[in-house]
């Protein structure tokens, strides 16, 4: 159920593959290699995605709205290793690629633009988003835990 520009971004931060200030730094072409989101940190995979207060605060936000911990380290693995039914798992899988794509994107407007959009505001966004991909991608057959479950975290 996850977007597919969230897989995509997903999948390079699995590779570590995005191109963040401390590669640049690495190749001498450039000095920077802060955190545009918090300062004192290194822009690097690691901290932008498990440690930054953004991706923390989203994971969070996240957590809350589907009951469901996702602020665990490693935690598509968590998921999966999860005794959730398999629209559950979607779904808290969708969430997490949203909420580090949005770490990116809210990443790339600090350094370009010096803009950062409101943490509740991205999460209400990341929201809507999930709720529209669930709307379009829904299983026809539901079981009744499912529907508790959805009912429960406001998809239906
Ligand atoms: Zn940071």
């Amino acid at each position: 159920m996850a977007l597919p520009k969230h897989s995509f971004i997903a999948w390079l931060i699995s590779n570590r593959a995005l191109q963040l200030k401390d590669k640049l730094a690495r190749l001498q072409i450039s000095q920077d290699d802060m955190c545009c989101l918090c300062q004192p940190a290194s822009d690097t995979h690691q901290h932008l995605f498990e440690e930054c207060h953004l991706c923390k605060s989203l994971l969070r936000g996240a957590s809350i709205w589907l009951s469901s911990d996702l602020t665990q380290r490693d935690i598509l693995h968590v998921i999966n290793r999860k005794r959730w039914s398999s629209v559950r798992k979607k779904l808290c899988t969708a969430a997490v690629l949203a909420c580090w794509y949005m770490v990116w994107m809210q990443r790339n407007s600090a350094q370009t633009e010096g803009i950062v959009t409101d943490t509740e505001s991205v999460i209400q966004q990341i929201r809507r988003m999930i709720v529209c991909r669930f709307n379009d991608c829904k299983p026809r057959v539901v079981s009744p835990k499912d529907r508790i479950w959805l009912c429960k975290v406001h998809f239906i």
